[in-house]
């Protein structure tokens, strides 16, 4: 059987990551989905480099859940039969052992310079300079994540597209449905003959989609899939 998991800022919620939409998405009375835009970042890129610094330092303390373990289990009992999908930027799933996987809204702990173009790993927490400066050129940099109304890295997003056509079974976790193009992905394995799975304790826009949807949190979700499969 081959299965892919398509997971949302929910998986990381019992480790201590607010999610944007549930209660404590809120920062200085901001709004995430305000905040996680290019627009935002032109008018006042030291307010939001403020805002992904204080989600590092709250991402740094977070350990992975048994949630992202069991994702792990299932890796490593199915192989090559198994490929795991995030809309995460937490890295939570690499920490926790997950090796096949695609990170389709980029990574909190990498920059991009907008002048010179580097990339690289960045893991501080804090910073003497705001907005943060590129460690090559001096320029402005920002962080390598996927922005709302931004692409998505074609190649990731094209590795999703071929599971979700090409799997038996598609399960959906901790994600609301409602943050396109991850949230068609279901759709498509629905389309092409897959089973369709939710965990959420809420219902979502996908649910009415789902063949089954567990209602818990992921920790326990995720355990009762593990029995299922
Ligand atoms: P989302 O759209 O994926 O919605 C969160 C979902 O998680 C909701 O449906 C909610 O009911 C569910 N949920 C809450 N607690 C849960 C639990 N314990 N177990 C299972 N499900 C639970 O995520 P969003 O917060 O609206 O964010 C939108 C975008 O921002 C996505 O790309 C998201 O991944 C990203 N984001 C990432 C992180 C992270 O990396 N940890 C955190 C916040 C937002
Ligand atoms: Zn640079």
């Amino acid at each position: 059987m081959r299965v892919a998991v398509l997971t949302g800022a929910g998986i990381s919620a019992e480790s201590g990551i607010p999610t944007f939409r549930d209660e404590g998405g809120l920062w200085k009375n901001l709004d995430p989905k305000v905040l996680a835009t290019p627009t935002a970042f032109e008018r006042n890129p030291a307010l939001v480099w403020e805002w992904y610094l204080q989600r590092r330092s709250i991402i740094a303390k977070a350990k992975p859940n048994a949630g992202h373990l069991g994702l792990v289990e299932l890796e490593q009992e199915l192989g090559e039969n198994f490929f795991l999908i995030t809309q995460n930027v937490d890295g939570l799933h690499q920490r926790a052992g997950s090796r096949r996987l695609v990170e389709l809204h980029g990574n909190i702990w990498k920059v991009k310079c907008l002048s010179c173009d580097a990339s690289y790993e960045d893991y501080s927490t804090e910073s003497a300079q705001l907005p943060p400066r590129c460690r090559e050129c001096g320029g402005l940099i920002r962080p390598a994540v996927v922005w709302f109304g931004e692409p998505l890295p074609a190649d990731a997003l094209e590795t999703a597209y071929r599971w979700a056509q090409n799997c038996d079974l598609f399960v959906c976790i901790g994600t609301s449905g409602e943050v396109y193009p991850a949230a068609h992905l279901p759709y498509v394995a629905k389309e092409a003959g897959a089973q369709v799975v939710e965990i959420n304790p809420k219902e979502t826009k996908l649910s009415p989609l789902a063949d089954l949807c567990i209602r818990e949190p992921a920790t326990k979700g995720v355990q009762e899939l593990l029995k299922m499969i």
